[in-house]
């Protein structure tokens, strides 16, 4: 398997002019060291996991990898809903694009690499703390099955970083098949270079929506797709208690995947109104807040490719408009999973409308409840799911309901139960990652020994 300076490098992001990037060299750390290598996402590179000499040294910004042409790529966004005309990777480089040999092409994302003409008053670093954050949440995402950025390893170094106090530089090479942001349509959109916006929406669509290329609706497909696809991941969000804190259109994907792991979390005890971003001071990036804020995204998405619409306000409104649908149905499918519903009956969401009213009045975990659930015995006391309300005359009379609606079900309870459980082990492994990282004890497959690794790696640091 090949190590760095032979994979095979296909840069067709630096190929756009110049005015989508800026060409930087990355920033060396000092004194890193290697803490954690996902084999997984090495694999998916087609590069050999055991190269950790090259891992090391191109994720401390030692090396640039013999074909790699590193930039940071310029954005803007709506950063709480006001509009800041220039953005960028201010502490990420895209190292180069990556063609494996299924013919997949992955960006390498340096992130902590040092200060780039976007680092604004930054200082182009990442801390240790939360680059572990981010490469096991978004791990932890993959492994739930949600559409996601991953990373291939992890570094941390000596170089001090001022935040409240002193901490490690570090750094993740991320990797996904795209980091083009809303942000980055935006950003040509209102400076009105609209052949540069054109080049934009072509350069994804030909990588990653090939199917549409050459059709007469092109544009309006892919509009319709990252508004699908967006809907669809902040739907399975909100069926794990996932939080993301942060979501300014320079953090939403242009592909759908969870992206910017920042002041993340997964809720713990049922509170519709969760906030995780403490600098979140209204509450705009709320946990029942994301949905709407999806959507808000999507229609400032819509704005910024407007020119390709010939500004038909009607056709972006119609593609719009299919969010709310879109995001429905995916969430309503989850939550019935996550209760062992099979099918779909037409109370469905009053049942579910009461019982997170109940687990809201009792701040109940959201992940525990769901996992007790799969024990749910018809005829029992079920005293643990009990156990999780205050009231329990109100709890009881949802539990009856639940029981009568299980009975419509055709499955088998060992079935049912055997098919929440599994979906719950996931969830469970999610949550604990942010409850507690690093005394995590149940372990999906993909996280076991990654965890492990940053266990050793932070006892050494403490
Ligand atoms: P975020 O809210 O983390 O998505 O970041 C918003 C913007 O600030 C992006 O353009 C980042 O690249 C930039 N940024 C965040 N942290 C830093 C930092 N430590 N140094 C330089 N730029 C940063
Ligand atoms: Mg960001």
């Amino acid at each position: 398997m090949p190590s760095f300076d032979h994979l095979v490098f296909d840069n067709g992001y630096a190929q756009l002019p110049e005015c989508f990037y800026s060409k930087v060299t990355p920033q060396a750390l000092g004194n890193p060291r290697l803490v954690s290598v996902n084999t997984r996402v090495a694999r998916l590179l087609d590069l050999d996991p055991d190269d950790h000499a090259g891992m090391l040294a191109v994720t401390a910004g030692q090396h640039v990898p013999a074909d790699a042409d590193p930039l940071a790529m310029v954005y803007a966004g709506h950063q709480f809903g006001v509009y800041v005309p220039r953005l960028g990777d201010g502490r990420a480089l895209l190292l180069g694009e990556v063609r494996n040999q299924q013919g997949e092409k992955w960006d390498l994302h340096l992130k902590g690499s040092g200060h780039t003409p976007y680092s604004r008053q930054g200082d182009g670093r990442a801390v240790l703390r939360s680059s572990i954050r981010e490469y096991l949440c978004s791990e932890a995402m993959f492994g739930l099955g949600i559409p996601t950025t991953r990373a291939l390893c992890l570094v941390d170094s000596e170089t001090p970083v001022q935040r409240e106090r002193m901490e490690r530089g570090a750094a993740i090479l991320r990797v996904a098949q795209s980091h083009v942001r809303f942000g980055t349509f935006e950003y040509f959109y209102y400076r009105n270079k609209h052949a540069e916006l054109k080049q934009l929406a072509d350069f994804v669509i030909a990588e990653h929506f090939p199917a549409f290329v050459n059709e007469a609706d092109c544009y309006e497909r892919f509009y319709h797709e990252v508004v699908k696809r967006t809907a669809e991941m902040i739907a399975q969000w909100q069926a794990v208690g996932f939080c993301h804190g942060v979501m300014n259109t320079d953090n939403m994907s242009i592909l759908g995947l969870t992206l910017d792991y920042g002041p993340f979390g997964f809720m713990e005890a049922f509170d519709a109104g969760h906030i995780c971003n403490h600098s979140d001071f209204q509450g705009r990036y709320a946990f029942n807040q994301q949905p709407d804020i999806g959507y808000w995204n999507c229609a400032c998405l819509g704005q910024a490719l407007s020119p390709l619409f010939n500004n038909d306000v009607d056709v972006i409104k119609g593609i719009l408009a299919q969010y709310p649908d879109a995001f429905a149905e995916t969430y309503s499918l989850l939550i019935r999973q996550k209760a062992g519903l099979a099918v779909s009956q037409k109370n469905d969401s009053s049942l579910f409308d009461q019982l997170f009213t109940l687990m809201q009045k009792s701040k109940t975990d959201y992940t525990l409840f769901f996992r007790r659930l799969c024990d749910y015995e018809p005829d029992g006391d079920n005293a643990l799911l009990r156990d999780l309300f205050v009231d329990r005359d109100a709890f009881d009379r949802w539990c009856k309901d639940y029981g009568v609606r299980l009975s419509a079900e055709s499955g088998s309870v060992s079935e049912r139960r055997r098919a929440m459980q599994q979906l719950d082990d996931n969830e469970l492994v999610a949550a604990g990652v942010s409850r507690d990282m690093v005394r995590l004890s149940i372990g999906i497959e993909h996280i076991d020994d990654i965890i492990q690794d940053l266990a050793q790696a932070l006892s050494k640091t403490a």
